[in-house]
């Protein structure tokens, strides 16, 4: 077991020992936010046909080259086709068809006048001028043929790629299994939100912040309960989470007399790879991995053992059990986006630990201002619901000046969205 890693060097530990999950079959229209499993060969030619892009008029580009708003050409509309249907005799030079957009174009047509360049005249048309050949018309196979790989495994499945899935006639698709998360509370002051506080209870909200991270990056969550500081109590709660990929527990992992979750999770076989990260809050959290779970052969879900102040909890999973998770969901990309914003209050801290303070984030004439939300104390749970992102206070530094350029993670998507409309007058 390793002791007190830097942030890099836990996230580095924990990114090399997980890796993503087995594929499983899924309906396409629930596949959304998932990894793709598979590469998507086309199984169709798309377009089908050369189709029309424009409502109009199909012809011989030929018998339009002597076309002009003086001399006009006159073509007889000899037939129609609208989207969906055929056209399966050929169009005579000198003759149009009515067309829609999407309709095939008639065999001999080699060019689509709009409806807006022509003088509809009954069952004649005027051309006004010369039509190039291929115009508005969308080639067969313009898009895919068969067997193009149009999707590669390890995309990410956007509303758009469900579109696409669905243009390709796939109703099923072979995406990366989500990861089952159990998630554990431990300590004798806990109940759950609706039971009484008399006496000193505290809620286990952790348990809520957590499952609700977890879902937030697509992983399924399973809530075991509040187990008491009892090592007994505590081993039954722990292997009823031996069935999930991954096990978060929150309280119980530092030094006090009442902290058992090392002690038991050993005691069940798992093989504790760090303890303690150089960071605030968060220090005393533990990573390990059970050698074997229920299945036989099989290895044993990993454990991450979150401290129990709110702050550090949600702290320690942003930093650690969120890029497990998106690498074990098949994700290529780990980490929360980062930014360069400027300090609007000057921080000071004992140089040592790296800080992950809680800041809101506003953006002004084009630069992004990061404040601290206030007391950064890690029982301060209030703060990190207001936080929008975590500014990274780097270990060796006691004073970030006012005004300085800083690193802030980004841990509220919302943030990206915009305010304004962010282009005028175009
Ligand atoms: P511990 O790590 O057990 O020393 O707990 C540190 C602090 O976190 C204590 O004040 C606990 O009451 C609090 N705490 C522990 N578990 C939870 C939980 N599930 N939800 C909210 N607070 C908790
Ligand atoms: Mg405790």
């Amino acid at each position: 077991m390793e002791r007190n890693l830097t942030v890099a060097q836990a996230q580095d530990a924990i990114l090399n020992e997980v890796s993503p999950l087995a594929a499983q079959t899924v309906a396409v229209a629930d596949a959304q936010g998932r990894i793709l499993a598979e590469d998507v060969l086309s199984t169709r030619m798309l377009p089908p046909a050369d189709c029309s892009a424009m409502d109009g008029y199909a012809i011989h580009s030929a018998a339009s080259q002597s076309a002009s708003a003086d001399v006009p050409v006159s073509m007889r509309v000899a037939l129609e086709v609208a989207a969906g249907g055929s056209a399966d005799c050929p169009l005579q030079p000198g003759d149009a068809a009515r067309i829609f957009t999407g309709a095939p174009v008639p065999p001999g047509a080699d060019s689509v006048v709009m409806q807006e360049h022509v003088e509809a005249d009954g069952e004649w048309v005027r051309i006004l001028k010369p039509a190039p050949r291929g115009n508005n018309i969308r080639n067969a196979g313009e898009e895919m043929h068969v067997g193009d790989r149009v999707l590669a495994r390890g995309a990410c499945i956007s509303a758009p790629v469900i579109g696409l899935l669905a243009s390709l006639g796939r109703t099923l698709v072979s995406v990366v299994r989500r990861p089952r998360v159990a998630i554990l509370s431990s300590g004798d002051e806990l109940v759950e939100p609706d039971g009484s506080v008399e006496g000193g209870r505290i809620v286990a909200s952790n348990s809520y912040t957590l499952s609700a991270l977890c879902r937030e990056v697509g992983a399924e969550p399973i809530y075991f309960g509040i187990s008491k500081d009892c090592p007994e109590e505590l081993e039954a709660h722990m292997r009823s989470g031996l069935s999930a990929d991954c096990i978060v527990t929150s309280a119980g992992v530092s030094v006090g007399d009442h902290d058992h979750v090392k002690g038991v999770i050993e005691k069940l076989g798992c093989e504790i790879r760090f303890w303690g990260v150089q960071m605030k809050p968060g220090h005393p959290m533990v990573f390990g991995r059970f050698d074997r779970g229920p299945a036989p052969g099989a290895a044993g879900p990993f454990v991450f053992g979150l401290p129990g102040n709110p702050v550090s909890a949600a702290v320690t999973f942003e930093q650690f059990v969120r890029p497990a998770l998106r690498k074990m969901s098949g994700f290529v990309t780990h980490f929360r986006p980062t930014i360069q914003a400027r300090l609007r209050t000057a921080l000071r801290k004992q140089p040592g630990r790296l800080n992950f303070i809680r800041v809101c984030l506003e953006i002004e004439d084009g630069e992004i201002w990061a404040s601290s939300t206030g007391n950064q104390s890690s029982g301060v749970f209030r703060s990190m619901s207001e936080a929008q992102g975590l500014l990274v206070f780097p270990g060796a530094d006691s004073e970030l000046a006012e005004g300085s350029d800083v690193t802030v993670q980004v841990i509220d998507e919302g943030f990206f969205a915009g305010h304004e409309r962010g282009f005028e007058g175009v």
